[in-house]
């Protein structure tokens, strides 16, 4: 354990976490974008039928829109929280509660949101996924990860992280070093559950932060 793998694009990063087998791919998207999905899987030095699991942080369309794309080239279960099953059938990002960091960030929200799909096929699990509903351990262990999933909402109800043993947190969108703006995400439903979710990654043990926008942090930054 220990090391993984990154894929980057439209400033967004997918980790490959070593796991039985092969990997476990957290996070899987964005619409439409498959082929350069793929492209950088390669170039990773990944043949997707190696990924034997794949995780979402969260249902966001920068996240999730690529599962059943994937899914079925890789042959990968899922393994979700049970709080995203919901959210994932609808197979549409959840914004209207959604608000932006600053009011620069809001106009420019605004501006792409002309330009995002932010719908994607539905996801359904089927008997050979997993749905967690405690801290994961046991089926993280199953899988030859050591760690823990850790609920971290706040930038969407359905968050969740990752955290290894070692102190790798892999975060999804619950902290962000994007846009000039670090630790805080660039977006939230409620800024004041981000700080607890915070709170909740620092007491599990998290060491440095892989968020899935911009580059890795110590957790140092969210005290
Ligand atoms: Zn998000």
């Amino acid at each position: 354990m220990g090391e993984h793998k990154t894929i980057r694009y439209s400033d967004t990063n997918y980790y490959l976490l070593r796991a039985k087998g092969g990997y476990l791919l957290i996070d899987a998207g964005w619409n439409g974008k498959m082929s350069v999905f793929l492209r950088k899987m390669y170039e990773a030095g990944i043949d997707p039928r190696e990924v034997n699991y794949i995780m979402v942080t969260h249902h966001h369309h920068d996240h999730a829109a690529l599962v059943n794309e994937l899914r079925t080239i890789m042959g990968a279960k899922l393994i979700l929280h049970k709080k995203q099953v919901d959210l994932l059938k609808n197979g549409n990002t959840e914004i209207a509660k959604t608000k932006q960091y600053n009011l620069s960030l809001k106009l420019l929200d605004r501006a792409l949101r002309l330009f995002i799909r932010i719908s994607y096929s539905p996801i359904f699990t089927n008997d050979t996924d997993i749905v967690i509903g405690d801290d994961g351990r046991e089926v993280l262990k199953e899988i030859g990860i050591n760690g823990v999933i850790v609920d971290t909402p706040g930038h969407s109800a359905d968050s969740i992280t990752l955290i290894t043993d070692d102190g790798k947190a892999y975060c999804g969108d619950a902290a962000m070093n994007i846009f000039g703006v670090k630790p805080y995400p660039i977006e939230a439903e409620d800024y004041i559950v981000v700080k607890e979710s915070w709170a909740r990654i620092i007491s599990s043990g998290a060491k440095i932060l892989f968020p899935s926008h911009g580059k890795e942090f110590s957790v140092d930054e969210l005290r």
